[in-house]
C-alpha cells in the first residue's frame, strides 16, 4: 500500500486510548508526523513507549481549553494537513429531567467546544496552505435520540452541525471537513448507567438494535480515509461506521 500521509502533519485528540489511539497509530504508520493529544499523560507515555518507531509528539492537557488548543497548533508547526477531533466523553445516560449542570457542561466542553477551539486554532494555517482535512468523531447518538443521555446526544448532534457548516464555509479554501459516526466500539470510554429511567427506556432497545461491537482500528480506517486524498471529492458528510445500526 502507499503511504497516504508521507510528509504530512496530523493532530489527533484523544490519542491515548481507543479510536484516537488507533487513528494516531494508523496515520503515523502511513507516514505522518503526529501530534498526539490526550488529557492523560500516562496514556500518552504508554503510546510512545509501545511505538518508538513512529513519529509521535505528545501534548498532555485538556483539549477543551484555549491554551491546549493553541499549544497543539504550535506543536504541529507551519504545516497542518490533518486534524482528527476524536476526544469525547459520555454522560451517564442521564435524561432531561435528571441531567446535572456539571455533566452537561463537561460533555459540551469536551465533545463540542474542544472541536470549535482546536479547529479555530488550525484553520489559519490550512487556509494559508489552501488545503487540509478535518475529521470529527460524532456518534450514533448524533443521528438518533436513542443512543445515549441528553447531554451526549445534544453534543453529538452539535458536532454534525459544526461539521456541515465548516465544510460549507471552507470548501472554497480547499479544506474538507467530515464526520464519522461510530456505533458501539470496544474502547475504554466510561459509560455508566446513572439513570434507572434511561436504563429502562434505552437498555432493551439497544440490545436489539446494536449490530455488534467494532474495533478501534475499524474506526481508524474510516477516519483516515476521510483524512486522506482518497476522499478528495467528499466534504460535509457523516460517515456511519456502525455495522448497519443507522440503517435500522
Ligand atoms: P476512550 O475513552 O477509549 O478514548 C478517549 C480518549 O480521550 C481518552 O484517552 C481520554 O483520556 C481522552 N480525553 C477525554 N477527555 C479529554 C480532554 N478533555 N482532553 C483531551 N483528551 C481527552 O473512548 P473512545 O470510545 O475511543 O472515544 C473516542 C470518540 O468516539 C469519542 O468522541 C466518543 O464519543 C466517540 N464514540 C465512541 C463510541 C464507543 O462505543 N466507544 C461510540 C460512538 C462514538
Amino acid at each position: 500500500t502507499t503511504a497516504r500521509f508521507e510528509g504530512r502533519t496530523a493532530i489527533v485528540t484523544g490519542a491515548g486510548s481507543g479510536i484516537g489511539r488507533a487513528t494516531a497509530v494508523r496515520l503515523a504508520q502511513e507516514g505522518a508526523r503526529v501530534v498526539a493529544s490526550d488529557i492523560s499523560a500516562e496514556r500518552l507515555a504508554e503510546l510512545t513507549a509501545e511505538h518508538p518507531e513512529l513519529a509521535l509528539v505528545t501534548v498532555a492537557g485538556d483539549v477543551s481549553t484555549e491554551a491546549v488548543a493553541r499549544q497543539l497548533a504550535a506543536e504541529a508547526g507551519d504545516r497542518i494537513d490533518v486534524l482528527a477531533n476524536v476526544a469525547g466523553i459520555m454522560d451517564g445516560f442521564l435524561p432531561a429531567a435528571e441531567v446535572d449542570d456539571a455533566t452537561w457542561e463537561r460533555v459540551m466542553n469536551v465533545n463540542v467546544t474542544a472541536i470549535m477551539r482546536l479547529t479555530r486554532a488550525v484553520l489559519p494555517k490550512m487556509i494559508e496552505a489552501g488545503s487540509g482535512t478535518i475529521v470529527n468523531v460524532a456518534s450514533e447518538a448524533g443521528l438518533r435520540g436513542s443512543a445515549a443521555g441528553v447531554a451526549y446526544t445534544t453534543s453529538k448532534h452539535a458536532v454534525i452541525g459544526y461539521t456541515k457548516n465548516t465544510a460549507f464555509m471552507y470548501a472554497p479554501k480547499g479544506i474538507r471537513v467530515n464526520a464519522v459516526a461510530p456505533g458501539a466500539v470496544a474502547t475504554n470510554i466510561e459509560a455508566p448507567w446513572n439513570s434507572e429511567w434511561a436504563a429502562g427506556r434505552l437498555g432493551p432497545l439497544m440490545q436489539v438494535v446494536i449490530p455488534g461491537v467494532a474495533t478501534p482500528e475499524q474506526l481508524a480506517a474510516a477516519i483516515t480515509w476521510l483524512a486522506s486524498d482518497d476522499s478528495a471529492n467528499v466534504t460535509g458528510v457523516v460517515l456511519a461506521s456502525d455495522g448497519g445500526w443507522s440503517a435500522i
